[in-house]
């Protein structure tokens, strides 16, 4: 029987503006030292075969069913354990040209040359025999993180607003302020960041961090209805509907983006036994998301594209307990790792999200497998 984990306090964003929320919570304590970083190496598969009728014109367009294509710079693919895999969806890597680097043991944003240097990722990964501990360094005699390891090992997707309103903001928040990290950051416009190779252990979700991968999606976040003064000022309504009133250092990479909700209107919801409402994400992040969700359960067998759910089959609004935690392998939102937390809120609308990447998931005749070399 596990303890319950000792929250850190909210999302540093959320403590500035006095908003409620999320952020990743797991910080390092020991000392780090040097160790190697896993060199991508140039290789890829893509999710390829027939068309599906779930997907859309713009699935298809991204090239998800169009096969094998050759290895970009950068474009459309993530790495795992140095190797390059296909998602048709945009994505940015750490050492990609205006990429969020967390190997970086210093500072992303801020010059700042007597910064103290310290790892804000656990390089690899290993089912720590007490997770409180924290390490940073893999234990000695730890087996490389092969993909073979990480198949075995990886068996949960974790979805966690970021309360930042852009994924810049978040990294910076999350790497400069409070030392912790997460593999994807995916902002308005569907960009996908990747920060870490996905065979780094990052810390967003406590005792998740050494099975999962993490994603922040870029949200305001969810709060009590009438307290919700910060929703009000960071969306805006025009001619069109309601946007996101982005100011001019949003820097997102598709220029003159406007960023809409797919729903207008807010939406409630519970989260943990709190009432909350929260405006939804954009259809860009639902595209990229599904994508990614269908590409990760390609990639390693053990997550299943579902979300845990209540015995009506419903996706269920709250933690679960440490014992349906130890067997959960799937999506994930933070909300089900502690109840302590709302994210990914009341919007996240999780039976089209799993919809969406079974479709894709369809698509491909086979486990995406081996990267081609
Ligand atoms: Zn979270």
């Amino acid at each position: 029987m596990a303890a319950r984990w000792p929250e850190l306090a909210l999302c540093a964003f959320a403590f500035l503006v006095g908003g409620a929320a999320c952020k990743t919570d797991e910080r390092p304590r020991a000392a780090a030292a040097e160790s190697v970083r896993l060199t991508p190496r140039v290789s890829s598969t893509a999710l390829s075969g027939s068309t599906a009728a779930k997907l859309s014109a713009s699935d298809r367009e991204a090239g998800v069913v169009a096969g094998r294509r050759p290895t970009r710079a950068s474009g459309t693919e993530i790495v795992v354990a140095g190797e390059r895999f296909d998602i048709g969806a945009p994505v940015v890597l750490w050492n990609d040209p205006g990429g969020y680097d967390a190997y970086r043991e210093t500072p992303f944003f801020a010059d700042q040359p007597d910064a103290p240097q310290k790892k804000r990722y656990r390089p690899g990964r290993g089912m720590w025999t007490d997770p409180s501990s924290r390490e940073n360094e893999p234990a000695p005699g730890e087996p490389a993180p092969t993909l073979e390891r990480l198949r075995e090992l990886v068996d949960q997707f974790v979805l966690h607003y970021d309360v930042c309103g852009t994924s810049r903001r978040c990294f910076e928040i999350l790497h400069d302020k409070r030392n912790l990290s997460v593999h994807f950051l995916l902002d308005l416009d569907g960009t996908l960041y990747q920060t870490l190779d996905l065979a780094e252990t990052a810390w967003h979700a406590r005792q998740a961090n050494p099975r999962s991968i993490g994603i922040e999606i870029t949200n305001l976040g969810a709060y009590p209805p009438g307290e919700s003064d910060e929703l009000d000022r960071a969306y805006v309504e025009d001619e069109h509907g309601v946007r996101v009133a982005l100011d001019a250092n949003a820097r997102l990479l598709t220029p003159d983006f406007v960023a809409r909700p797919i729903r207008p209107e807010r939406v409630r919801g519970l989260a943990n036994g709190t009432e909350l409402e929260m405006h939804d994400l954009t259809s860009e992040q639902y595209a990229t998301l599904a994508r990614l969700a269908a590409g990760l359960a390609a990639i390693f067998p053990k997550i299943e594209l579902d979300a845990p759910r209540d015995l009506a089959g419903h996706v269920r609004d709250d933690a679960l307990s440490d014992e349906e935690f130890a067997a959960w392998h799937g999506l994930i939102g933070h909300l089900h790792i502690t109840d302590q937390k709302q994210d990914p809120g009341p919007a996240l609308d999780w039976e089209a999200l799993l919809a969406r990447a079974r479709a894709l998931r369809a698509l491909e005749a086979g486990p995406i497998g081996a990267p081609r070399e």
